[in-house]
């Protein structure tokens, strides 16, 4: 027994403010009427912290001494937001801090809100990483998730005149108290070079240069302090920090230069959500990880195994999407130059030891490296991952060419992730019945067991329990708080539905919500928003195929309508959009700047009386999503049918209440099953039907001509009604509109009207709405990450949660 210390749980808000004024003190080294808020928040985090070591080491013990498989998440992205909340709440002390932290005089919302946003990731793909970091803590399974620790995460949002601006993030500018850096922890990971034959199939591998993994360690307690997982993301340091000689022959630039250059390597997140980046940086991010988590983990495995044989038994490496695929290539490289096996031998033990999960079904949006590049970054894996694919065709001779890993001086990164994987799973059940049927169709023939299907989640402690406690406490209430670990329970609401006291309690909740919500957006220049107006809220990336624009769109031709027929029973409206767009993106920095310019108008507009509004709060990110989801009436999940692979967002809204207008595509349609078609607004082409529009061209004419309202906006967007200054600005949407209409907004538009108005209806029934409401939250239970979790712990991994 190793352990000799542990900090006792504080009894009562009294003792907890002790621990945090001895931080103060002597951690952070403030006395407290110099003490900022951001120390506070620092002595807190430290109290906090302190809280959550004990069960950490507990754990890491615990999965030793049981030897239980161990899962290995390799994810690019982690999108994982404040901790500090999430973590107080997850060890049962929230009220107790809030009391403390008050009793010393600082306002308990403005301290966690000094928490900087980590945002280590774009969107979906990121924040789903962080979420089963979440669940695989609370359902006890030993497990490790695996990244970078960039040192600017997505970039900072700002509009400047309606346009999106861009700068870089700093979350690490403040002191970070969660991580602790492993010094210890160091692996060398080369690029280029030269490969020499070995023995058999060995290979040397001599690099032309490297740079250092270090590793960074956060835990993350699971609910109830249970049990505890640790995230380990990596940095990339220099070999020599610093070239003396250089610096002694006046070359002071220079002599830090080999140094600053290896730091690049961990120094930005790609801002790209969609579309892949064939730059070599982006490739040497994704080969740092991958080599850097694998060599980890083989040291981890060999501490107490000798048996290589035994790996896929004890470990489970999930790929989250093609980012780490290298990783194929480099645990095989591993095994034969650095353990003597044979290539067909660790071919065999990759493949029972990978999992690859897929997230998108454009062709072009999977990862390809040109051979050259691969060549000359990683020689020997290219002779690896030539190998894998001929070893592919010996089996399969009758192989079309679309299996190829390479082809046409290309390395396709979904074909290698497949081939070397034993489980390939899609993120919802229509998008893992299209990837059978299109990306993956000619593979899937070949290997028909292989694709699996675990539809994402969400954590419900973070998108439910910390962020809407209004909502939290009258679920509690009601039915108890197993629901937190157990969200199935939720299904005990579904009679409440029909009460009309648990409806009040709902409508108060959600009141409450508004106006808070109303008061942060005024702050940010909103002007006064009514609480109780249907606040329509469409928050994510911004992307062509998530169709933002049918959004404005409707709400610019919703507006003529008003303008039209100022005397009628409109309900008001408040529209919120958020998001980010890649920074190259040009298509997507237009449309914020239409939605910017439309909502200009709009909002200006007395006639309207205040009944619609646009509100288009900067810089999207968690935080933010914690605010904005719980004061949500209507979610809009709208992408072109058959794009959007899963959404997560739709899953966060659903649970708090809010009613989903969206389109048959992702979770969109396990959600409807969930609640009922009469609980859900489901509009517009079906994917099947999607699919056969552009099968002939899409041509948007008719549809435009056919709707009148739609014709009227299009012709408004590019006469420049809402650009007087620069009347061409937006001729480029106009022209997408009528001729390259590639995500059939056009085509969905009369349908998407027709629902809208549908919904401004079903609003004016207030007990209907809320009983929907209630029937939503009810059906919520299967959207818990903890499903996915032990979906992919009995299908993929084959792994044990805790008993
Ligand atoms: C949940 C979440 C997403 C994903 O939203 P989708 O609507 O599924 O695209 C993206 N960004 C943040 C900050 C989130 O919390």
């Amino acid at each position: 027994m190793s352990f000799t210390h542990a900090v006792t749980r504080p009894e009562n808000a009294d003792e907890l403010a002790s621990a945090i004024l001895g931080h103060l003190t002597y951690t952070i080294g403030k006395p407290t009427d110099a003490a900022t808020r951001s120390d506070w928040r620092l002595a807190l985090t430290h109290a906090i912290r302190d809280l959550v070591i004990a069960p950490w080491f507990d754990s890491v013990r615990r999965s030793y001494a049981e030897d239980r498989k161990r899962v290995y998440y390799l994810s690019m992205e982690f999108l994982i937001g404040r901790l500090l909340e999430d973590a107080v709440d997850n060890i049962g002390l929230g009220d107790m801090a809030r009391d403390a932290l008050e009793g010393l005089g600082q306002d308990w919302r403005e301290v966690l809100d000094d928490e900087p946003d980590a945002a280590l990731g774009n969107g979906g793909l990121g924040r789903l990483a962080a979420c089963f970091l979440d669940s695989m803590s609370t359902v006890g399974l030993p497990a490790h998730g695996y990244g970078i620790r960039y040192d600017h995460g997505l970039f900072r949002q700002s509009f400047h005149d309606g346009w999106q601006v861009e700068e870089a993030e700093e979350w690490l500018r403040q002191a970070h108290p969660w991580e602790f850096q492993r010094r210890e922890v160091q692996y060398r990971i080369g690029f280029g070079g030269t490969v020499t034959p070995g023995e058999g199939d060995a290979a040397h591998w001599e690099p032309g240069d490297a740079v250092l993994a270090a590793a960074y360690d956060t835990p993350v307690p699971g609910w109830g302090g249970k049990w505890t997982n640790t995230l380990r993301l990596w940095s990339a340091k220099p070999e020599r920090l610093f070239e003396l000689d250089r610096f002694n022959q006046g070359d002071f630039v220079g002599a830090a230069a080999p140094a600053i250059l290896a730091q690049t390597i961990s120094r930005v997140l790609y801002p790209d959500d969609t579309t892949p980046q064939g730059k070599e940086l982006r490739l040497k991010q994704e080969y740092f990880f991958s080599a850097a988590s694998i060599r980890d983990l083989m040291r981890r495995f060999l501490i107490d195994h000798e048996d290589l044989s035994q790996l896929p038994d004890k470990v489970a490496i999930q790929l989250n999407d093609t980012h780490p695929a290298i990783g194929v290539a480099e645990l095989i490289r591993v095994l034969i130059d650095d353990h003597g096996m044979s290539f067909d031998a660790a071919f065999e033990l990759a493949r029972g030891t990978l999992h690859y999960t897929n997230h998108t079904l454009m062709p072009e949006a999977l990862e390809r490296w040109g051979w050259d590049l691969m060549q000359s970054v990683l020689p020997r894996h290219l002779q690896i991952i030539e190998m894998i694919d001929r070893r592919h065709e010996a089996e399969n001779p009758d192989r079309p060419d679309v299996t190829r890993i390479i082809d046409h001086g290309e390395i396709r990164m979904g074909n290698l992730a497949f081939i070397g994987s034993c489980r390939v799973n899609g993120v919802s059940a229509l998008h893992t019945d299209l990837m059978k049927r299109t990306v993956f169709a000619d593979l899937h023939a070949l290997h028909p067991d292989r694709i699996v299907n675990v539809t994402n989640g969400v954590t419900p402690r973070r998108w439910i329990n910390t962020c809407n406690p209004g909502l939290r406490n009258l679920i509690n209430d009601r039915i108890g708080d197993g629901w937190v670990t157990d969200l199935d329970e939720l299904e005990k609401l579904r009679p409440l539905a029909d009460e009309a006291g648990f409806r009040e309690g709902l409508d108060a909740a959600k009141r409450a919500n508004k106006v808070r919500l109303s008061n942060w957006l005024a702050d940010r220049g909103a002007g006064t928003l009514d609480p109780d107006a249907l606040f329509d809220v469409q928050i994510k990336r911004l992307h062509e195929y998530k169709r933002q624009l049918l959004n404005i769109l409707e709400t610019a031709a919703l507006w003529n309508e008003m303008r039209e027929h100022p005397d009628r029973d409109w309900p008001s409206r408040v529209k919120i959009f958020g998001g980010k767009a890649a920074p190259g993106y040009a298509q997507a920095k237009l449309i914020i700047k239409l939605i910017n310019d439309i909502g200009a108008k709009i909002n200006a507009d007395e006639s309207l009386r205040g009944r619609l509004k646009v509100v288009y709060p900067a810089n999207y990110n968690v935080s933010m999503a914690e605010k904005l989801i719980p004061a949500a009436d209507l979610s809009e999940q709208i992408s072109t049918a058959g794009m959007e692979a899963s959404g997560t967002g739709n899953m966060k809204f659903s649970m708090n209440g809010a009613l989903t207008v969206g389109t048959l595509d992702g979770a969109n349609v396990e959600i409807r099953e969930a609640v009922g078609p009469e609980n859900i607004f489901i509009f517009g082409k079906t994917a099947d039907e999607v699919h056969a529009l552009r099968e002939h061209g899409y041509d948007s004419r008719p549809a435009i001509e056919a709707d009148p309202r739609l014709a009227r906006v299009i012709s408004q967007i590019e006469s420049g009604e809402f650009s007087p200054g620069d009347p061409d600005r937006f001729k480029g949407i106009g022209d997408t509109l009528r001729h390259h209409d590639w995500f059939v907004v056009t085509a969905d538009f009369s349908a998407y009207w027709a629902i809208q108005r549908r919904i401004d209806d079903a609003w004016k029934h207030r007990e209907d709405w809320l009983r929907k409401s209630a029937i939503n939250i009810a059906g919520m239970g299967r959207f818990s990450s903890d499903r996915s979790i032990r979906n992919y712990a009995e299908r993929v991994w084959q792994a044990e949660t805790m008993e």
